[in-house]
């Protein structure tokens, strides 16, 4: 007898990407559900380093 509704220990994954300035680990916020794929960066400051001066 195969059970096909085994639903247990599922743990919410959410999704998570590396910000592009710092390289931290960003885990999905709700406030992101809208714009997920466009979120690159884990903060503001992050997002205003975006584009280094270069020396
Ligand atoms: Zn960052």
């Amino acid at each position: 007898m195969a059970q096909k509704n085994t639903f247990k220990g599922n743990k919410q994954s959410l999704p998570s990407k590396p910000c592009k300035t710092c390289g931290r680990d960003m885990t999905w916020r709700k406030a992101w559900a809208k714009n997920w794929e466009q979120v690159l960066y884990c903060s503001d400051a992050c997002r205003k380093n975006k584009s280094p001066t270069p020396p």
